[in-house]
């Protein structure tokens, strides 16, 4: 059996607002920096990004599997890209996200020359369709009955199929009667595998975990992957194990705690309101006390409207799941260097470089390595985050209206909070 960490969902320099850094040698590093061997090439479906794949990457012997010409088979990719459709439902304008792997860099050109015919597939690397979800899956699907689509990042607020704004509240309602063709859906940050559970209507879905990443470095690449055991890797068997949600086959999905994603309060950015949790944001009516504004719902509070069963509830084919916060956070978290630009600090940097060398890999370090080696290799505090990111004991203020969340110190707690919240406003 070969374990393989995957993360199924990135974007390339084509997408709009994606680092420049974001070239396949730089992807090949910081993975084994992460602890992941397996990545989705993000948008296939730009002309310029698949030209580059096909001239860079070749297929191994596990089908469908390829890696980077002149590395190793450590680090694998596979045909990978992100679509939007917009259309209108029940009168209303759905915006929707969908993830689409593929068999190979040849179907990915296939599935180019449909959909460029409705489209300007150079536009942008995460193209968008005015077609409906049900039309899409139909094309996918007939290029290659090999072809996997399900939706992104299924929560967000704007372009998600549960989404507050853009969404829709069954899958059927999305993908009509190709909804038989949907076998999984990515959870996204703001949300975890707990919070679905709580839908029955979701128990026959796989639930993936992707980062969405639009940057190599290791705190955005594979801050949620999955961890799948498969017997001989190739594009096939790992479909396979997804479409029958296979316990043995799938051991578990990595997830950032859902506090953490830039939606899962509610709230409003521009008037520095929030994080709102639901209770009182039902009671203020989901409006901006400063502006009066529509607030954006958060995630949690979508879960809990949804929802037909209570919190807790765990359904008997779930597959389990581990919460990690990237190592970089906890990092900067713990030597108190703070701002905009503190992940990328050298201090936060040579401390993270210390701990992947003794502990092998950032995944290794924050799920299994003994605390004595994290604390060697780091600090005290430091190692005592990893442990307590392991005990489910992180204390992080809930993100909001695109603000991620933030992680705590202990002795941070009786500290007044910069960020404005609602009491600020209510007295
Ligand atoms: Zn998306
Ligand atoms: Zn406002």
């Amino acid at each position: 059996m070969v374990r393989v960490t995957a993360d199924l969902h990135i974007h390339s320099p084509f997408s709009a607002a994606t680092s420049e850094k974001m070239t396949l040698h730089d992807l090949v590093r910081f993975s084994r920096i992460k602890g992941l061997n397996l990545l989705g090439t993000g948008d296939a479906l730009h002309p310029s990004w698949l030209s580059i794949l096909k001239q860079n990457l070749e297929e191994t012997v596990m089908k469908g599997l390829y890696k980077l010409k002149g590395e190793g088979e450590d680090v694998l990719f596979l045909t990978q890209t992100e679509v939007g459709t917009v259309h209108v439902y029940e009168g209303k304008v759905r915006r929707i996200h969908h993830v689409i792997l593929m068999p190979s860099l040849e179907v990915a050109e296939q599935l180019t020359d449909r959909l460029s015919k409705l489209t300007d597939l150079k536009a942008d690397g995460r193209p968008v369709l005015t077609i409906t979800p049900a039309e899409l899956v139909e094309t996918v699907i007939e290029t290659s009955s090999d072809n996997f689509i399900f939706p992104a990042h299924a929560w967000t607020p704007w372009w998600s199929i549960f989404g507050s704004i853009g969404g829709v509240n069954r899958m059927e309602e999305c993908y009509e009667d190709m909804t038989k063709h949907i076998y999984a859906l990515e959870t996204g940050l703001s949300s975890d595998p707990a919070m679905n559970w709580r839908l029955s209507a979701l128990d026959r879905y796989t639930l993936l975990s992707s980062s969405d990443s639009h940057s190599p470095w290791p705190w955005r690449l594979g801050r949620e992957c999955n961890v799948f055991e498969l017997e001989e890797p190739s594009y096939k068997e790992l479909i396979d194990a997804i479409k029958a949600k296979d316990p043995s086959r799938i051991l578990f999905t990595i997830e950032t705690p859902p506090e953490y994603g830039k939606y899962h309060y509610s709230g409003h950015r521009k008037c520095g309101v929030g994080p709102i949790p639901p209770s009182e944001a039902r009671k203020i009516g989901y409006r901006c006390p400063v502006c009066g504004k529509r607030l954006t719902k958060g995630v949690e509070d979508r879960v809990e409207e949804m929802a037909d069963r209570p919190k807790g509830f765990k359904p008997e084919n779930a597959i389990p799941y581990i919460k990690v916060l990237p190592l970089a956070e906890l990092i900067a978290t713990a030597l108190g260097v703070k701002g905009e630009q503190a992940l990328y600090s050298s201090r936060v940097w040579d401390v993270y470089l210390n701990v992947v060398n003794v502990c092998g890999n950032e995944l290794k370090a924050l799920i299994e390595s003994s605390r004595e080696d994290i604390e060697k290799a780091s600090t005290t505090i430091v190692a005592d985050l990893v442990v307590k990111a392991r005990e489910n004991a992180l204390k992080i203020t809930p993100g909001f209206d695109g603000v991620y969340g933030r992680l705590q110190l202990e002795n941070e707690r009786g500290k007044p909070k910069k960020q404005r919240n609602l009491t600020d406003f209510l007295t």
